[in-house]
């Protein structure tokens, strides 16, 4: 509550929510928390969520902690929590004291459940699954008791001491909330609390085969972190009563938070749902969780997105309770803010094309100078090395053009950028006829200044053919067809709506020499083509660089 205006955030329904509460004096200090399953990868879509949850903790001086809700075993794995640690902290978030996990919290919730079976409202069922699912009813018809459901106190405590004990197979009894089998929300007809599952667990081992269900722990475990606003998507809006019923039947629980719902991010020509992504990874249609083309974090960051774009993109989603997709250009905008304005230039040559300068001495050489960044001096300058042989890119060259192709024509004349003006005088052919070189000549009196007697509008990007640089390029298009790829699924799949061209790897490229052995993840501006970051395929001979976005907008609308 000390930030300036301009130094806060965009205000939203939330932060109207935490200014009251706090003038009402109903907390001292705001604890939000992060949540994930270590089930997957991080996507865009948690961008928002920390984003949200640690920039409200942030802005109000208050704490986020980093919450694993690992209540599922079957699926969740230490890579998975190392890689969502990794993310929140690339973001540039700080959770308060060590990650949490749920099952730090698992024989605290194991008395939690004690206590509701003392008070009468949990009854271990011995029901089948199928038979529960059966006396469930639906929207229209009530539930129906289950024979089980007036069990002794005594005998509740013996049995699901039992279920702990290991003494019963998976699905011979479950503990369920003594609510209403007739209540109008279907969460809160008895739902299961605990179930049986013989499996592993990554934390706790062989410790448990009980493991409580995601209603009955989240909010216990909130409560235990002191959390003052639990903050999820709209799907949970239906759960909030049994959040706070739950919470309702306990008595000393030091905090009572609260659960507020906002709309998830969905994103254009993607998906973002941690089961469909990990379906990408296992089928190969990727290169892993952190191919550039995913949404997820660590994607993102190889395809060159930084920690100040996402950052920037979950602001410019913004916080409301209205569901909505958000184009990807959107995203694509917030990148190429940030790097038009930090990324260093560089010339590379994605489809080399030779230019020999036939009046430029065999061994001359000269150093050319160029700034790393137009606008920011204090980046300083660059040297490019000029000689009888450069690399420039085939599509700016033709043998024949009108007056809007501003590039280099026979017999007319270009600038080579931060360099001299050249003619192309001839065009040298292979066997198929494919022009493979072109003689020119060059002016030396134009180094830094336009030639008097003619006019020379056009100015190219280029490299020195002895100097530059042999690279790879991997251009990246959107990973979907179509906007929602999950909506359109129909009967089909959303993997019928993968862009067959999401990648185009260019082998032949030419970068200019400074950029020899540039680290994994430096990001740069190729002039006229891009924005580009160093991929860690990269060796010191031969560095691979991942297109992040183009220098504008060109996204057909669908
Ligand atoms: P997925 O559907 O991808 O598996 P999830 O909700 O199961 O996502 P969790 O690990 O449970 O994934 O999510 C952690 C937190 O991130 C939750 O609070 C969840 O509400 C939030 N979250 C997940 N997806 C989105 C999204 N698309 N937009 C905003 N918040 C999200
Ligand atoms: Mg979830």
């Amino acid at each position: 509550m000390t930030m300036n205006d301009n130094e806060r955030r965009p205000s939203n329904f939330i932060r109207q929510i935490i200014d009251r509460d706090l003038a009402e004096g109903r907390h001292d200090r705001v604890v939000t928390r992060f949540p994930p399953e270590p089930n997957g990868y991080l996507h865009i879509g948690h961008a928002k969520s920390i984003c949200l949850n640690f920039g409200i903790a942030e802005d109000y001086e208050g704490v986020c902690t980093l919450r694993f809700d690992d209540t599922n075993p079957e699926k969740e794995s230490p890579e998975y929590v190392a890689s969502i640690k990794r993310d929140v902290a690339w973001l540039g978030y700080r959770w308060a004291g060590e990650p949490r996990f749920a099952s730090d919290y698992f024989d605290r919730l194991y008395e939690c459940a004690r206590e509701m079976i003392r008070k009468g409202v949990a009854y271990v069922d011995s029901q089948s699954p199928e038979q529960i699912r059966e006396t469930r009813g639906s929207f229209t018809e009530p539930g129906r008791n289950s024979p089980f459901r007036d069990r002794s106190v005594e005998e509740n405590l013996e049995l699901f001491e039992k279920m702990r004990a290991g003494e019963f197979d998976e699905g011979e009894a479950v503990l369920r909330a003594k609510i209403d089998m007739a209540a109008p929300n279907l969460n809160l007809r008895d739902p299961v609390l605990y179930r049986i599952r013989k499996v592993h667990h990554h934390n706790t081992g062989d410790k448990w085969c009980i493991y409580p269900m995601y209603d009955f722990t989240h909010p216990i475990s909130d409560a235990i972190e002191g959390v003052t606003h639990s903050l999820c998507t709209l799907e949970f809006e239906a759960n909030r009563p049994l959040y706070d019923w739950v919470l309702d039947q306990l008595e000393d629980l030091p905090a009572r938070p609260r659960q507020y719902e906002f709309a998830r991010l969905n994103l254009g020509n993607t998906i973002t749902s941690k089961r469909k992504l990990q379906q990408l990874v296992e089928l190969g249609h990727v290169d892993g969780w952190d191919d550039p083309r995913m949404p997820t974090i660590s994607g993102l960051r190889r395809r060159g997105y930084t920690p100040a774009s996402l950052r920037r993109f979950s602001e410019m989603v913004g916080v409301s309770r209205e569901n909505s997709l958000v184009d990807v250009s959107m995203l694509e905008s917030a990148i190429r803010d940030d790097l038009n304005r930090t990324a260093p230039r560089a010339m590379c040559v994605l489809r080399p094309l030779k230019l020999i300068i036939d009046n430029w001495p065999q061994d001359h050489e000269e150093q050319l100078e160029a700034p790393v960044h137009p606008q920011d001096e204090s980046l300083g300058t660059r040297r490019v090395a000029m000689t009888r042989e450069v690399w420039i890119d085939r599509e700016d060259f033709r043998e024949e053009a009108n007056k809007k192709f501003k590039r280099l024509v026979l017999g007319k004349e270009v600038r080579l950028r931060y360099g001299y003006v050249i003619r192309a005088d001839e065009v040298v052919r292979d066997e198929a006829g494919e022009v493979v070189a072109v003689h020119c000549t060059y002016d030396p009196e134009t180094l830094g200044r336009n030639p008097e007697d003619r006019k020379v509008k056009g100015v190219i990007h280029w490299v020195s053919a002895r100097y530059g640089v042999s690279c790879q390029v991997r251009l990246y298009d959107r990973l979907c067809t179509v906007a929602r790829p999950e909506a359109a699924e129909e009967g089909g799949s959303f993997l019928d709506y993968l862009n067959p061209e999401s990648l185009r790897v260019l082998d032949d490229c030419v970068v200019e020499e400074g950029l020899a052995g540039a680290e994994a993840e430096s990001r740069y501006q190729f002039e006229r083509e891009g924005y580009f970051c160093v991929d860690r395929d990269s060796t010191a001979e031969r560095p691979v660089f991942n297109l992040t976005v183009g220098l504008r907008d060109t996204a057909k609308p669908e």
